[in-house]
């Protein structure tokens, strides 16, 4: 029998299958895996039916649809004020997760370093063992705010990027105008990438602004930054997104895409160049889930956690103790799927410390029935 040496050893089945799975075992809510029961808007379903039945049911481009890259592109302009060549800088992708994996692939070698702000989105770490680079772990508070002269302290003469998440998931934290300064400075004088995942960069609450590495003229040249239509079109499902970065980041990271996928669904990608017409979808977001957030809060409260307030993302923190202080956080998030029929996620899993306790993160992109019912089993 072959022995295999891993190239993962320390890693195991991700904490969202874990819990989703466990949740479907004994009949919980699913607050969870991150994910919404309600349906994805009728005329994106529309507009994919029609792409299947006009024919559309090859290859695509390899880069992305065409059609698809400008219409992102105008996006970005009418939104951001943000000019981006369709052609050079944008690149179709399955989900974020792939973009992901494609911009760390493209750009560490064997040995290279890479930052992770902690905590952090559980495909980075693994992500970056799998090229034989490095990921040095910084820990954030929960209170969004980064240690920015923590972070340049961190710098080797081998690290060659650092990873951000913002909004982040699970913190919720956003970043202000003076994180992403703070973080510029650091990448401009280590001469470091950055990858930015903005998967949530519609679901920002308070009327607080998102700040994107693509409107930083200073970051814009030395990011990759990464987007979902799962998360803004309510269809995880679909594994669509893509990657902006400049012309000679992207060559390199279509170089690792053309050899993992090649291309992205073909019938998806034309149904979102439909719907990516109407702007007002994405600008609907933060109202549609900051009343499911406050829906929510209210009822962990009533239940008795203590809450880290949520600012981004469609997720909430809460702190257990007062009701269960004898546990760790996974066992506290198996004991409630188990015993109380909620299965939410423990937050220890998204930080290198596991010394980080006593949270655990709860998904409200749910129908308001789904939120009452989770409440109702919680009181
Ligand atoms: N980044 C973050 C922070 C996420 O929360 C997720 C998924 N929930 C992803 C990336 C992956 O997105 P996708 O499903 O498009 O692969
Ligand atoms: N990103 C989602 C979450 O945080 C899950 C995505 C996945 O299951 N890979 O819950």
């Amino acid at each position: 029998m072959t022995t295999i040496r891993s190239k993962l050893p320390q890693t195991g089945t991700t904490i969202f299958t874990v819990m989703s799975q466990l949740a479907g075992e004994h009949g919980a809510i699913n607050l969870s895996q991150g994910f919404p029961d309600y349906p994805c808007p009728p005329a994106l379903i529309e507009a994919l039916h029609h792409a299947a039945q006009a024919g559309f049911n090859q290859y695509a481009p390899m880069a992305g649809l065409p059609a698809l890259r400008e219409a992102i592109a105008r996006k970005l302009q009418q939104s951001r004020a943000v000019s981006v060549d369709p052609d050079n800088e944008i690149t179709i992708t399955a989900g974020a997760t792939q973009a992901i994996f494609t911009a760390v692939a493209a750009v560490l070698h064997a040995g290279d370093e890479a930052i992770v702000i902690d905590p952090s989105y559980d495909s980075y770490a693994p992500a970056i063992a799998a090229q034989g680079a490095h990921a040095i772990r910084i820990s954030a508070g929960l209170d969004g705010r980064i240690d920015w002269p923590a972070v340049a302290d961190a710098v080797t003469p081998r690290t060659r990027m650092i990873l951000i998440n913002n909004p982040n998931n699970p913190s919720t934290g956003v970043f202000t105008a003076a994180d992403l300064d703070a973080l510029a400075d650091i990448a401009e004088h280590h001469d470091l990438l950055v990858l930015a995942d903005e998967v949530y960069e519609h679901l920002v609450y308070d009327g607080v602004e998102h700040h994107s590495v693509l409107a930083h003229p200073r970051l814009r040249q030395r990011s990759f930054a990464i987007y979902s239509f799962g998360k803004t079109f309510h269809a995880t499902g679909w594994k669509i997104g893509y990657c902006v970065a400049p012309p000679t980041l992207s060559s390199e990271f279509r170089k690792i895409h053309q050899f993992l996928v090649f291309c992205v669904n073909a019938p998806a990608q034309h149904a979102l160049v439909e719907v990516l017409r109407d702007p007002t979808h994405w600008q609907s977001l933060p109202a549609f889930f900051q009343s499911r957030r406050d829906r929510l809060a209210q009822g962990l409260q009533d239940a008795g956690f203590q809450l880290v307030p949520s600012r981004g993302t469609y997720f909430q923190l809460a702190d257990y103790r007062s009701i269960r202080d004898d546990l760790d956080d996974v066992a506290f998030a198996r004991w409630l799927t188990i015993e109380r029929g909620v299965a939410c996620i423990p937050v220890s899993v998204f930080h290198a410390d596991a010394r980080q306790q006593g949270l655990v993160r709860f998904c409200f992109a749910k129908q308001e029935a789904t939120l009452d019912a989770a409440i109702a089993r919680l009181k």
